[in-house]
């Protein structure tokens, strides 16, 4: 890795936190034992750390410890939770809802059943990417099985009104999912606040380690399992639980209990320092996305050239991308901002911009320095 160059793609992955990373060791050395083991200490040692990490895990989201079911990372918790929720949906529940802006885990999982004999309804969002309330309100109803609305989007940055949809899924008995795996340790996150059923979360985009996330289940929720095998994860996800990833989760999400607070001012000090800077050098530059309803970090940003065009430019000092680590062509204009209303020119011009914890001066500096090298775009576009 070349460490000149200032990474300001958190919103891609995160740098394990060196904490995270001494949590895991022992559990790559002399504690190896399966933690479903029930005869010896070996079992009962990896059991214990399995046990705090859920409590870790289920302490930053506001759970009870018996709802937090580990999985390999955000995509396999959206799947599960998903397709766990349609095969155990009753029958005059088939209406999906979820919204043009999510992830693929949750809009290709979505699309995928409605293959399946359900209705899918992807609604629209506005200019500054927030989902209209009414109309979620209209396209809600009792035969309705589960909505899926993410915290914060992976590329924009922009938080959806999780507490009022939440209150909607509710009045109508409809099941609630978030993908809140962008929103870990830099809002504050509360199953109760946000009235979700259903929670993802993926530890590589909160300083943890990648291969493992975990599934928020609040108690009752209907939900069969989509894999068979052993019995681990209260039924819901069978396989050996991989403890040293579950124990870097845990540590994480201690971490975050602790600082997401600190972590999210510092960050968005940086980050208006850097807006700032970015309007003081490119005359034309835009933002895209509600600039008031947004994750701390977060920046995309059009200069007014192809992004794959500037990332080019930049990409000595600065790693930044077009904002989808996901999608295959980064020359292409991107979905979530043509679902904002860009046309392609502008869609294709969003340049991700994402600052985390191990962030500081010098990189917002070396970000000023890159883009300034940037020649000017003379036209209004977009
Ligand atoms: C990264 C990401 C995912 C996928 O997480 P993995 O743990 O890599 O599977 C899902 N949703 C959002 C919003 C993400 O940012």
């Amino acid at each position: 890795m070349d460490r000149s160059v200032a990474y300001l793609d958190n919103q891609a992955t995160t740098p394990v936190d060196p904490r995270v990373r001494e949590a895991m060791l022992p559990f790559l050395g002399q504690v190896f034992g399966n933690p479903h083991s029930r005869d010896h200490a070996f079992g009962w040692d990896a059991a214990n750390a399995v046990r705090r990490s859920r409590a870790d895990v289920a302490a930053l989201v506001n759970a009870d410890d018996d709802e937090v079911v580990f999985t390999s990372g955000a995509t396999e918790s959206c799947n599960l939770a998903l397709r766990g929720v349609a095969k155990a949906a009753p029958d005059r529940r088939r209406r999906i809802i979820t919204i043009a802006t999510e992830h693929p885990a949750v809009i290709e999982t979505v699309r995928d059943l409605g293959q399946t004999g359900f209705e899918v309804v992807i609604l629209s969002v506005g200019s500054d990417g927030i989902v209209d309330l009414d109309h979620m309100d209209s396209m809600l109803n009792d035969r309705t099985l589960v909505v899926s609305v993410m915290a914060g989007n992976n590329e924009i940055g922009v938080l959806q009104p999780l507490a009022e949809i939440g209150a909607m899924c509710r009045h109508y008995g409809v099941i609630f999912h978030t993908d809140a795996t962008q929103a870990m340790g830099r809002i504050a996150v509360d199953v109760d606040d946000w009235q979700v059923d259903l929670l993802s979360l993926s530890g590589h985009k909160m300083y943890g380690p990648k291969g493992v996330g975990a599934l928020f289940v609040r108690e009752g929720t209907p939900i069969a399992p989509v894999f068979a095998g052993g019995g681990q994860e209260f039924g819901l996800r069978p396989g050996t639980v991989p403890v040293q990833l579950v124990v870097g989760l845990g540590e994480a999400c201690a971490l975050a209990v602790d600082s997401w607070r600190a972590d999210a001012k510092r960050i968005a000090e940086l980050t208006n320092h850097l807006k700032a800077g970015l309007m003081e050098s490119c005359p034309v530059i835009r933002f895209f996305g509600s600039m008031e309803r947004r994750l701390p970090g977060s920046l995309s940003v059009g200069f007014g050239w192809p992004a794959h065009e500037v990332i080019a430019k930049v990409s000595d000092r600065i790693a930044v991308s077009t904002g989808s680590a996901c999608s295959s062509d980064s020359t292409e204009p991107s979905r979530v901002l043509r679902a904002l209303g860009l046309n392609d020119e502008a869609a294709a011009s969003g340049v991700r911009i994402s600052l985390g914890r191990f962030n500081i001066d010098k990189d917002v500096a070396a970000a000023l320095n890159a883009f300034s090298r940037l020649p000017v775009a003379q036209e209004e576009y977009g």
